[in-house]
């Protein structure tokens, strides 16, 4: 396991799903999520602030919320997956609007990309990843094995 440049981590049948839309995105991420709702039940939900309340009210769906995006709920979100407690991401950025926690936004999204989780960032691909057939299965995600990384550089550093 030391040895190899990569490890897979597995997200299960049942998704831990995190959702975030700014302000403008809102109120199409509600929406979205209450024509899918027959099949976001069977998975765990959660999403910053203002966001997992939007949707918790209009869809009945239990959605956990972290603090809001501009309040470091980005920030929690990330750290979870790290952790490995979120694995499927649909995040709607606002392209039309600057945000004050942009470098947030982007360090979120990098995040992401370098757990290889499924990550949607419009409401087409949205819909693909939902009717994909790996909502019904495991899937093996490949993530740089850190462990390796931090000894080499250990080595090199010492
Ligand atoms: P919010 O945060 O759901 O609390 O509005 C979303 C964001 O702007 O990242």
């Amino acid at each position: 396991m030391l040895e190899q440049e990569f490890v897979t981590m597995e997200i299960g049948k049942t998704k831990h799903i995190a959702l975030v839309a700014h302000d403008g995105k809102k109120q199409e991420l509600v929406d979205w999520c209450d024509r899918n709702k027959e099949i976001l039940k069977g998975h765990f939900l959660c999403g910053t602030g203002t966001t997992a309340k939007l949707i918790a009210e209009k869809t009945g769906l239990p959605v956990k919320g972290f603090c809001s995006g501009p309040l470091g709920g980005d920030q929690q979100i990330g750290a979870k997956i790290v952790e490995g407690q979120i694995d499927f991401m649909i995040f709607l950025w606002d392209p039309l609007e600057a945000q004050p926690h942009d470098p947030d936004v982007k360090a979120l999204l990098r995040i992401a990309v370098v757990y290889d989780i499924p990550i949607a960032n419009n409401l087409a691909t949205a819909d693909f990843m939902l009717h994909s057939r790996f909502m019904s299965e495991p899937y093996a995600r490949k993530i740089e094995n850190f462990n390796l990384t931090i000894q080499q550089r250990v080595e090199r550093m010492k």
